[in-house]
């Protein structure tokens, strides 16, 4: 059995303030919650939103992690640092990363790689574009992203990572993937999960859904065999919604 996880992604949403009065609103909502609840906050929230999680069931995440231990990194945070601030999740190779700045499947593993080495726990990212759905890629394009994300990662390492399939076409644009797709590139991607490593790390690996999943389709979403909860954006951010799709996550 795979215990369900769900984590917020905040974006670049929400500072010190207002990250104060959602993680009070949200933890008595959340606190018998029967999955893993995290919450992926922008990095200077990260400090202040593990000192409001303290003592409840919710984590908090970071939304990248440099590669390198330190150095010449202008505008990276290392592992490190968000040791320190209190980060025990990491969102690695969100689409918009890979869109807008430059994320390649080669960084993504050397990210990966370091949160690994660092003792986090990390949610990769990977899916396809409206085209390449279009255009019959999608499998391809996920069995590429998983393959990449996972070069030179032990299979006791592969066992601790989460991996978020989201369509990119459905990522704040309010279009779901609907259930059948979603389990399907999912069931897809635990193949790909088996071809690298076996059946018993493929089998117990969470993957999560991603894109527009919200208070209402997330019944029919968590009911796939194969989707064991979701990154979630737009939804994370109001404490009744998220606390919906918690709460939902059996
Ligand atoms: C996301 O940011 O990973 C995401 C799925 O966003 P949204 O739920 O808003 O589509």
């Amino acid at each position: 059995m795979r215990k369900p996880i769900i984590a917020g992604n905040w974006k670049m949403n929400k500072t010190a303030a207002e990250c104060r009065e959602l993680i009070t609103a949200l933890a008595p909502k959340v606190k018998d919650a029967k999955c893993d609840v995290v919450v992926c906050v922008p990095f200077t929230d990260i400090a202040l939103a593990a000192e409001l999680t303290k003592g409840t069931n919710i984590a908090v995440g970071a939304q990248n992690i440099a590669w390198a231990d330190n150095g010449a990194f202008t505008g990276e945070i290392s592992a490190a640092m968000l040791n320190e601030a209190g980060a025990t999740y990491v969102i690695i190779g969100h689409s918009e990363r890979r869109q807008y700045f430059g994320e390649t499947d080669k960084t993504v593993n050397a990210r990966l790689v370091q949160a690994l080495k660092n003792g986090f726990n990390p949610i990769v990212c990977v899916g396809e574009m409206l085209a390449e759905r279009e255009g019959g890629k999608t499998e391809t394009v996920c069995r590429t992203q998983v393959v990449g994300a996972f070069e030179g990662i032990t299979a006791e390492d592969a066992a601790k990572v989460v991996i978020a399939y989201e369509p990119v076409w459905a990522i704040g644009t309010g279009k779901t993937a609907t259930d059948e797709q979603a389990n399907e590139t999912i069931g897809y991607i635990r193949s790909v999960v088996k071809e690298l490593y076996g059946a018993k790390i493929a089998d117990g690996m969470r993957i999560q859904y991603g894109g527009s999943m919200n208070a209402k389709n997330v019944d029919g979403l968590m009911a796939q065999d194969q989707i064991d909860g979701g990154l979630i954006g737009g939804a994370s951010l109001k404490p009744d919604d998220f606390a919906y799709i918690v709460n939902a996550a059996k």
